[in-house]
């Protein structure tokens, strides 16, 4: 999905995205656009969508008002991959990692002299992919880049990237877009009404991921799977009957949905519920599936059965006999736990 392939000729920023583009537009247009720029924020955002924007946008030889023309010779080849004075750097296929040989070759790159004669650009997506000897490799571009090089980072995890890295890029931070925002932009491709709110509330309001869902299709199965979940958090669901339905969701999506729906689960909380030991246990568990999520998006490869089992029994155990609600809300002239 954030590949420099199967691009329009045109790549705009994001709705969402305009002050942090106007921003290194001023930036551009005074000459000071750093050489090492970091996006930072969640995945499923649109911060890979703005790195194409921006790295387009510098290859182009006649930029019509601040985006790349779409049609000089430059902006035919950025939209594929063949720019000779264009890297997009992400881990190998089957590797979740960016090696330092992937790294070496770049550094060769950025001292080479542009083909086309402009600039070269080079996005690292994600850059905490980087492993540490990679990152290690990439110190000394950031520290003295070559002349009329840009390296772009692209980072959904900034504790996953060296603070030696981190620190010497301006860094361009990315929070989750208003919906006002986003759903306009959602519904230009799933279509206006209930299911593309439907889509955007399934990807916790990433507007990137919520289009993913979308191609996939099968919005259906997920609301399926959402309402499932809320009935194992309220002590309702039946963790053999959901772990039927989950069956044929890789790993990552499926903690994905948990996070999500836990996630939603707790913010309904008021200041009272929030300490309660059952929102404690909520908070806990989510905490969980945020570093499982970590753990596999750093190449961790459980067994995902025995992880989904123990995961489902935990919260049928910790939130259980009556569930995080009822746990949590007060019975009609009941006490607060
Ligand atoms: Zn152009």
């Amino acid at each position: 999905m954030t590949g420099a392939s199967d691009v329009l000729s045109i790549s705009a920023p994001l709705p969402w995205q305009a002050e942090a583009w106007s921003k290194l537009q001023r930036q551009f247009a005074a000459d000071r656009l750093p050489h090492a720029i970091l996006l930072a924020g969640p995945q499923g955002v649109g911060k890979a969508r703005l790195a194409l924007a921006l790295a387009r946008f510098l290859l182009c030889s006649q930029p019509v008002d601040g985006l790349n023309c779409g049609k000089c010779h430059a902006c035919d080849l950025s939209g594929g991959t063949n720019h000779g004075d264009f890297r997009w750097l992400e881990p190998e296929e089957k590797s979740r990692v960016i090696k330092v040989d992937q790294v070496r070759e770049l550094v060769e790159f950025t001292n080479r002299t542009a083909a086309l004669g402009l600039r070269k650009v080079v996005v690292l997506a994600p850059a905490e992919a980087m492993n540490a000897s990679a990152a290690n490799a990439l110190l000394k571009s950031l520290e003295e880049p070559a002349s009329e090089t840009y390296l772009i980072l692209v980072c959904h995890r900034l504790q996953g990237l060296p603070a030696t890295v981190r620190s010497r890029c301006q860094m361009l931070r990315f929070g989750v877009p208003a919906a006002a925002q986003s759903l306009p932009w959602l519904e230009g491709l799933a279509g206006a009404g209930e299911r593309s709110r439907q889509l955007l509330d399934f990807a916790g309001g990433r507007p990137l991921l919520a289009a993913q869902l979308h191609a996939q299709g099968g919005v259906e199965q997920l609301a399926l799977i959402r309402s499932a979940l809320q009935g194992l958090f309220h002590g309702i669901g039946n963790a053999t009957e959901l772990n039927a339905a989950l069956a044929n969701i890789p790993l990552e999506q499926l903690l994905q949905h948990l996070g999500t729906a836990l996630q939603a689960e707790l913010r309904l909380l008021d200041q009272r519920q929030v300490v309660t030991p059952a929102a404690r246990a909520g908070f806990g568990l989510l905490d969980e599936v945020v570093g499982l999520q970590r753990a596999v998006d750093q190449g961790s490869n459980p067994n995902r059965q025995v992880l989904v089992d123990a995961l489902l029994a935990r919260i049928q155990q910790e939130l259980g006999e009556g569930g995080l609600g009822a746990k949590i809300h007060p019975a009609p002239g009941g006490a607060v736990l």
